[in-house]
């Protein structure tokens, strides 16, 4: 069956939800990738429910999408079904905030300050889902959002609804093993304190801040393109990728419209119509650059979404 297929049985209450043909492009803060066959929006538990059951029946490619910051989508784009996880359900309940996985982060992140909730703004200014930020135990300045995690409502890769804890989701550095498994975050309980608000909107500024001076403020991105090197001993840190691509030269490289970003080595950037294929040769440049000169492998942290004909 292909996703355009009359027969691809999709439930009545998505039909006037799903959309066909979606570039990519627009989908990805990348601003890259071909149309999507079809892309279904899902608010509630059971919606996702539902467009799973057509998932696993259509026996397609499937994929579920964020906010889209941290991917590379195919040039010629998906041959298959894409949910969108847009639950938006929030409530805070003492100190806890129970959100909706499909809420954009740092607006939740805005949304406990208001309302009276510390703990989050570590994290001001990443861009992207909380479902996306939880599945890929999303960090900076020396915090992870799994250090705040209660508990989330996820639906399984085999189609149940369950609630787990953070011993179920295994969180490490930029990974989770609930990820690995293909589960789909639905909902999530994170525990926040009700510490010095005028301090948190502090660290917020200047996170915020940070980030303007640091990373790309008008071109698209996918954020840090390698992931970080394991420390050299146990409970040491870990070495920036970004260093050893500066001192291997990355901040010259670019192909065609996919550059390295002058500020920051390990962000690649598109200035205008990159492509998916010039992106796929700067970044085999950069790893290769490394290798050459440290002996180093660097692991992609940006997931690729696989194209037409892609195993
Ligand atoms: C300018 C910029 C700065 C960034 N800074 C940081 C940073 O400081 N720290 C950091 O860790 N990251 C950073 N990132 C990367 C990115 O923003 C985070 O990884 C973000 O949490 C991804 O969320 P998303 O919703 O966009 O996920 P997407 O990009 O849509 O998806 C990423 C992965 O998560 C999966 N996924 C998404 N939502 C769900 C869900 N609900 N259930 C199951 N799987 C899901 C997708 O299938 C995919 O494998 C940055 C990116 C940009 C562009």
């Amino acid at each position: 069956m292909s996703a355009d297929d009359p027969n691809l049985h999709l439930p009545n209450e998505l039909r006037d939800k799903f959309q066909r043909n979606v570039p990519l492009c627009d989908l990805t803060t990348l601003r890259i990738g071909g149309p999507a066959t079809l892309v279904c929006p899902v608010r509630t538990p059971e919606e996702a429910q539902r467009f799973q059951e057509s998932m696993a029946q259509a026996d397609l490619p499937a994929w579920i999408l964020g906010g889209g910051s941290n991917v590379l989508a195919p040039d010629a784009g998906f041959p298959g079904l894409i949910m969108r996880v847009a639950t938006d359900r929030r409530q805070v309940r003492g100190d806890t905030l129970v959100a909706g996985c499909g809420l954009d982060f740092d607006d939740l992140i805005v949304h406990a300050l208001e309302s009276g909730l510390t703990g989050l703004e570590f994290a001001s200014g990443i861009p992207g889902t909380l479902g996306g930020a939880l599945v890929g135990n999303a960090g900076c300045y020396g915090h992870e959002i799994g250090e705040f995690l209660v508990e989330a409502l996820v639906l399984t890769a085999t189609g149940r609804l369950e609630r787990v804890g953070p011993e179920e989701f295994g969180f490490r550095y930029r990974a989770t093993d609930l990820r690995e498994a293909g589960h789909v975050l639905l909902e999530a309980t994170l525990r926040l304190g009700r510490g010095d608000l005028d301090a948190a909107g502090r660290v917020r500024d200047d996170h915020l801040a940070d980030r303007r001076a640091k990373h790309p403020v008008d071109l698209p991105c996918a954020g840090s393109w390698f992931r970080n090197l394991p420390p050299a001993e146990p409970g040491g840190r870990r070495r920036a990728a970004g260093e050893l691509l500066e001192k291997a030269g990355a901040k010259a490289m670019s192909e065609g419209d996919a550059a390295v970003f002058a500020k920051h080595a390990n962000i690649v950037v598109n200035r205008g119509a990159a492509t998916g294929a010039q992106v796929d040769r700067l970044v085999r440049r950069m790893q290769t650059a490394v290798r050459e000169q440290f002996g180093v492998d660097l692991v992609e942290e940006v997931r690729r979404m696989p194209g037409p004909g892609s195993a």
